[in-house]
């Protein structure tokens, strides 16, 4: 789809007696679908002037590292050099875009126990609440991003605490409320990451004759194994060092709150979560849908594709689970670079270009399309009229759709961050279990231009995903937000969008 944007990803790497940035490198590379804006790595080398050391700017990746130019790669690696590191692959959700934007952030100190550099993946939900505290101490903030806010926080921790680590993240967990998987590194030659009270994004982390590591996801560490993958727990930091890893808990554990949409669109579909599979639980939201399906399907002449690349696999088995695995088809091309935010000009136009249909396979067919979400409906209004419909030459199209309506914003790092903005939110007072009456259905169905839409229900996306309600942050479909400034901006948010309610323009 490419409605929804990511947050961040983290990774950190300590090899002893070796240059750690090739793999800080590749794991950043293998992180980069959570983030195309932005890529930076620090790293530290106790026999550098510079003993640490920051590279980062606007772009992916290889734009960072040296583009096509092998040898540009090379020299900023060795450039680079050191045995412990952090990277960082970014996708802002607050703060405008420029390099002094991208993580890591670095705060040069003479004192080398002051002086840290740290990225973090997730979103602030309390953040008017620690500026104004921060500024009552006098510090000042320069750039519109929390990621400046917690700096400064760090700052006054580690000045407080004399530097003890364990301490700073504890008092750092006091302060902060919402998503902030951390990966932090001093001049002292300390590593850490830590996943943050509620567990909101994933952490995991693997120790091997090659060192030891931590990233976002368990794709960026498949290339040092797959055995022995750690998941880090909600409340966990992890301290990096020569080559192994000491596990802490830093903050009480609160309600494990894993968000439900890394399953579904965020994470790669290579990743395991907290010990569960991305693939199959992406397999299991076809056979869902399939539980649910109401037209009468046949091989004759009906095709079944997906929005690639996330819904590959729920399409795939949703065709299987109905009995015809021959249906599947691809008719739907991503053709454009990268994710749409990235391109110049309006939402429809971006869609657009970013796909391609596959007429030999819609001509004439009734088509069933199915998507991971629908957050604003742009997306599958384009892909309905244009490419299916008007390029592709469907006969009908059928929308399904892997979750249930969201009806709420993300306070946690996802890019929706309004009721307004939301097709479904206006529909709230007909949905029930992630189950919308049939009125409301069809008004989002004409809106984009499909003869009908199905949504998967809260029972069915929680079958897929084999886990309990209370394991999950799910609040953008029930507005139950875990963490307690998420449960006040959603108060204060709501009324508003209520009181306004009665002034949009009809659906
Ligand atoms: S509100 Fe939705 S998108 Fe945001 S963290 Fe929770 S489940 Fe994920």
């Amino acid at each position: 789809m490419g409605e929804l944007n990511e947050f961040c990803g983290i990774c950190a790497a300590c090899t002893p007696g070796r240059n750690a940035c090739p793999d800080l490198y590749q794991m950043m590379k293998d992180l980069q679908h959570r983030g195309q804006a932005g890529a930076g790595m620090a790293t530290y080398d106790p026999d550098r002037k510079r003993i640490l050391k920051t590279h980062k700017r606007t772009g992916t990746v290889d734009e960072v590292f040296g583009g096509e130019d092998q040898g540009g790669i090379q020299d900023i690696l060795q450039e680079m050099k050191g045995s412990i590191g952090i990277g960082h692959t970014r996708y802002g959700t607050s703060g405008s875009l420029t390099s002094r934007h991208v993580q890591p952030f670095e705060r040069v100190h003479g004192l080398r126990g002051k002086w840290f550099a740290f990225g973090f993946n997730g979103h602030i939900a309390n953040r008017k609440d620690l500026e104004s505290r921060i500024k009552d101490l006098g510090y000042h903030l320069m750039l519109d991003t929390d990621t400046e806010v917690m700096m400064h926080y760090f700052s006054h921790h580690i000045s407080g605490t004399g530097g003890e680590l364990k301490e700073v993240f504890r008092r750092m967990s006091l302060d902060l409320d919402g998503a902030y998987n951390m990966a932090f590194i001093d001049a002292m030659g300390d590593l850490v990451v830590a996943r943050d009270p509620w567990g909101i994004r994933p952490l995991s982390s693997i120790v091997t004759e090659n060192g030891s590591f931590a990233a976002s996801e368990t794709c960026a560490l498949y290339r040092q194994g797959t055995e022995d993958i750690h998941h880090i727990e909600p409340g966990e930091m992890a301290i990096l060092r020569d080559g192994g890893i000491e596990y802490h808990r830093f903050a009480e554990r609160r309600k494990r709150s894993l968000c439900f949409f890394e399953f579904i669109y965020f994470a790669s579909v290579t990743s395991n979560l907290d010990g569960r599979s991305v693939y199959e639980t992406r397999k299991r939201c076809g056979e869902e849908l399939a539980r649910i399906e109401t037209q009468d399907i046949n091989d004759r002449d009906w095709v079944v594709i997906p929005v690639p690349n996330t819904a590959r696999p729920i399409a795939n088995s949703f065709a299987k689970a109905l009995g015809h695995p021959r249906i599947y088809e691809e008719g739907l091309i991503a053709v454009g670079k990268g994710r749409t935010f990235i391109d110049e000009g309006d939402r429809s136009a971006k869609v657009r270009r970013k796909f391609m249909p596959i007429p030999s396979v819609l001509k004439g067919k009734k088509v069933i399309v199915i998507d991971d979400s629908i957050v604003r409906s742009t997306t599958m209004a384009t892909i309905v009229r244009y490419h299916l419909k008007e390029v592709g030459g469907a006969k009908e199209v059928h929308v399904r759709i892997a979750t249930p309506p969201i009806i709420a914003p993300c306070y946690y790092g996802i890019d929706m961050r309004t009721f307004d903005e939301l097709v479904a939110s206006r529909y709230e007072e007909m949905i029930t279990s992630g189950i919308m009456d049939e009125e409301a259905r069809s008004c989002i169905a004409q809106k984009i231009n499909a003869e009908s839409l199905i949504y998967l229900t809260h029972e069915g996306l929680l079958r897929a995903l084999g886990m309990d309600r209370n394991n999950l942050c799910m609040a953008c479909l029930d507005r139950r937000y875990p963490t307690p400034a998420g449960q006040e901006l959603d108060r204060v948010n709501h009324e508003h969008f209520s009181k306004s309610l009665r002034e949009l323009p009809d659906p």
